[in-house]
């Protein structure tokens, strides 16, 4: 395809980016490139020129309630990217791979690694993040069980309600087999609550 004048935008207009399926608006260019702004504020990111589009109206209506609910999330000047949290192993890595996909102007891996990242701070970084956090409380209406197995054939007493039980089990399957060695194990239920 060769250069073309017809996609030149003016600064300011809501242009639609096919590659990172976004919307954002139309900055100017910088060398071959392209450069957009999301339209809550936030990064800057290089888009190839000959394919964007003017945006339609509902996709810039749909952008702009993105944005607003972003904010309203994060804070205004905040990217829409989760930053890694120091000291993490975990999210240098995932955030390593979201830059390198947005640096091979790979929307979709770039999506497929915020995700990750996403998934990753709600689970280990929840109260960095500000998000809720669910007490973990025994649940006292399902009482403990006690389970033993024989580990040279694999017969299994089932869930017991008293260690008495699964001893009792145990007893009875050497007697029968020979059988001496078993793994036992207790388990007991919680339930996460909301604080
Ligand atoms: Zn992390
Ligand atoms: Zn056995």
């Amino acid at each position: 395809m060769t250069e073309s004048t017809e996609n030149q935008f003016e600064t300011g207009t809501v242009v639609y980016d096919p590659a990172s399926d976004n919307v954002g608006e139309y900055q100017g260019t910088a060398g071959p490139y392209a450069l957009l702004r999301p339209l809550g504020g936030g990064r800057e990111w290089e888009a190839r020129p000959e394919s964007l589009r003017a945006a339609t109206p509902g996709e810039r209506l749909s952008a702009a309630v993105r944005a607003a609910n972003s904010r309203s999330f994060q804070g205004a000047s905040e990217p829409l990217s989760p930053a890694p949290v120091r000291d993490c192993a975990a999210c240098a890595d995932l955030a390593a791979l979201r830059d390198d996909a947005r640096a091979r102007h790979d929307g979709s891996a770039e999506t497929d690694a915020d995700v990750l990242l996403r998934r990753h701070q709600r689970r280990y970084h929840a109260p960095l993040l500000g998000l809720r956090e669910y007490a973990l409380v025994p649940d006292v209406s399902a009482g403990a069980e006690y389970e033993t197995s024989c580990t040279e054939c694999r017969a299994g007493s089932g869930a017991r309600q008293r260690p008495a039980e699964a001893e009792e089990w145990q007893q009875g399957h050497t007697r029968e087999t020979g059988h001496a060695r078993y793994r036992r194990t207790v388990a007991d239920y919680a339930v996460l609550s909301s604080r």
